[in-house]
């Protein structure tokens, strides 16, 4: 018999007023769910896919937890659409739970979002699971290093989610429960406060898994507590009397979604067994989920060709247009869209030596929306009707001689 020891806590943090994180800790399933929406929707998305994760589980197997995910997705995304207080509601969801691998006893693991699950062996902290969010595929793709993503200000920005779509696509795991080993499954307002150090050496510390979720939540509060705070520790203290080094089975078994659409260039060398300590049991082999026949192949690739083209568009209507607009008190030429186009923020190309103050009336709604020009050439030509414009209303009293102001007010 696989048994476990357990504890679980959830804190609301020093700064949100309402906890929209919620966990699931009952014998064998173990869950964090992130929930995300105006008002009380995330609370609602969190809880309501616990829930739908818990009665579409059975004891079976990890593909029985990847269905179980998809069904909470399905039921988040209906109750969204029902409810126009709830829509757009979303939330992560990361589970572990004890499954029957072909007769073993393992612990299957599947993750949606960017709350994590860990493992501790041997004293050796590994992050299990992806994070599925805008910073982590830009620290794969080598545009962020692992410290510039803790502090960017788009960290909370996620490329998977329960509730958004009708299909989700779950990563899942399966991994030979040993006892001594400890997990960790909790949600990002506890690794955005503390680092990987720092939790390990907290997991070490304290052999009581309820005493290890309470000091965790306390360091996370104590270096800000900026976000909802969730641990579920969960300890293997019986494991049949394993003996690893005569057992065939492969330590982490990965049947792995890849990386991101939004991520081509890290594709399919994803996932590497991150795991260290017993790292020769553990190799990457293929569970019959991960054998792609060519045809899976070729449809994935051509699934990817059209995300690639479609992202190819947003970012050259993102990036590839110009308009004239206001920053801070002064008109400039931006490049992008008004707004921005899904994650691609206009930037400042160059300030002109307008003011606010000096846009004619008439035309001053629209530099305040964004005037849109198909070329920098264009919108510098705009720029010099507007400068004619307010010479000839001679208005130019006001204006000022800093014509080459390098701050940037975003
Ligand atoms: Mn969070």
């Amino acid at each position: 018999m696989t048994r476990f020891a357990w504890g679980a806590l959830t804190d609301t943090g020093r700064v949100r007023k309402g906890n929209e994180d919620a966990y699931l800790a009952v014998d064998g399933l173990f869950a964090v769910a992130d929930g995300m929406g105006g008002h009380q929707a995330g609370e609602v998305a969190s809880h309501l896919a616990l829930e739908s994760l818990q009665s579409w589980f059975g004891s079976a197997g990890t593909d029985v937890m990847v269905a179980a995910v998809e069904h909470a997705n399905a039921d988040v995304v209906e109750r969204s659409l029902g409810d126009p207080e709830l829509a757009g509601m979303g939330t992560t969801l990361v589970a572990m739970a004890l499954v029957d691998a072909g007769g073993r006893d393992a612990i299957g693991v599947v993750n949606v979002g960017d709350s994590r699950l860990y493992l501790m062996s041997d004293g050796v902290l590994t992050q299990i699971t992806e994070d599925h969010s805008l910073v982590a595929t830009m620290v794969r793709q080598g545009r962020l290093t692992e410290a510039e993503a803790a502090v960017h200000p788009q960290r909370n920005i996620l490329t998977r989610a329960l509730g958004i779509d009708g299909t989700v696509l779950v990563d899942s795991w399966e991994i030979l429960p040993v006892v001594g080993d400890r997990y960790l499954v909790c949600s990002d307002g506890l690794f955005n406060e503390v680092d990987d150090n720092r939790i390990a050496a907290a997991l070490r510390r304290l052999a009581d898994p309820t005493e290890a979720c309470r000091e965790l939540v306390r360091l996370a509060n104590e270096a800000g507590g900026r976000d909802n705070i969730t641990c579920v520790v969960v300890d293997v203290v019986d494991d049949d009397g394993r003996d690893l080094t005569v057992d065939p089975a492969v330590r982490i078994r990965s049947s792995h979604t890849g990386g991101d659409p939004v991520a081509p260039a890290v594709g399919g060398a994803r996932p590497k067994s991150r795991r260290r300590g017993r790292t020769s049991t553990s190799t990457r082999t293929g569970t019959p989920r991960s054998k792609l026949t060519w045809r899976v192949a070729a449809f994935v690739g051509a699934v990817a060709l059209v995300v690639l083209i479609a992202l190819g568009f947003v970012w050259w209507t993102g990036t590839k247009t110009w308009f004239v607009g206001v920053n801070g008190e002064q008109v400039a030429i931006f490049h992008g869209k008004p707004g921005g186009v899904l994650w691609i923020q206009p930037t400042v190309a160059e300030d002109t030596e307008l003011t606010v103050g000096d846009v004619p009336a008439a035309r001053l709604l629209d530099v305040q929306n964004g005037v849109e020009q198909p070329s920098l050439s264009s919108a510098r030509a705009f720029v010099e009707r507007l400068i004619e414009q307010r010479r000839s209303q001679g208005t130019t009293a006001t204006s000022t001689t800093s014509t080459s102001t390098t701050t940037v007010v975003r």
